[in-house]
């Protein structure tokens, strides 16, 4: 069975920024789902902030298997009620791919417990994303390292629990590094922060960073929808 992606977008920037417009005229979800449909074994539904209950109703939500975000300006006008449902659905077992300054949004907060913050500076840096975990399933077909010739700087300390594998690090001009590409697990569901993908660059037409997000996909999907036996147990053995 296909693997279904909602891709999340809050969608402001590119309806009120000239300069983004001319970068995702159609928005990010659009340029991430022009990529992921074609991809074998992957369907794509897009939501954004300004549907009704932010385009993630319960429908919306019992068929994704994962969901990516991207928000920035608005992350205050994330319903909780929305947050709520996305936070148990991940617990069920749902992927979430959390982009770029998604960081700071209330459903990855929520998730890592922390603040999440970090340095930040738009200043054209390149980013050269070192992997760190060349054998983890989101890195494959990855060489070394990535290079992207401009992007937002984002530097330690990134205020996260521990993740379970960093499989990115980037070096940036200005010779900050970040973890920017990290996997952490929540009862059932698989969660992969992925860094790049400031609004005023193409980042999400680079293929290789389309791939990692696909890779992503495909890591973060469910295995099984499992429930677990908690509660009063009885004994295996006789005692
Ligand atoms: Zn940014």
């Amino acid at each position: 069975m296909a693997i279904r992606v909602t891709i999340w977008n809050e969608f402001r920037h590119e309806q009120q920024n000239e300069q983004v417009k001319e970068v995702y005229p159609d928005g990010i979800h659009e340029a991430l789902a022009s990529y992921l449909n074609k991809c074998k074994g992957i369907t794509t539904k897009t939501a954004t902030l300004d549907e009704p209950e932010h385009g993630l109703t319960d429908d919306v939500l019992e068929n994704t298997d994962v969901l990516i975000w991207w928000g920035h300006t608005a992350h205050h006008e994330v319903d909780d009620a929305v947050v709520e449902k996305v936070y148990n659905r991940v617990h069920a077992g749902m992927g979430l791919i959390a982009l770029h300054s998604a960081h700071f949004s209330k459903i990855f907060k929520k998730l890592m417990g922390t603040t999440c913050d970090l340095k930040w500076r738009e200043a054209n840096d390149k980013e050269r994303l070192w992997v760190t975990a060349p054998n983890h399933p989101i890195a494959q077909g990855i060489g070394d390292y990535i290079e992207l010739p401009a992007e937002e700087m984002y530097g330690e300390f990134f205020d996260i629990p521990q993740p379970d594998h960093v499989i990115f690090t980037s070096w940036f001009t200005g010779g900050e590094v970040f973890r920017s590409g990290c996997t952490f697990t929540r009862s059932n569901g698989k969660i992969f922060y992925f860094r790049p993908g400031h609004e005023t660059y193409p980042t999400y037409y680079n293929e290789e960073i389309l791939h990692v997000i696909e890779n992503g996909v495909r890591w973060a999907a469910p295995v099984d929808w499992k429930d677990f036996n908690f509660g009063n147990a009885q004994p295996l053995e006789d005692m």
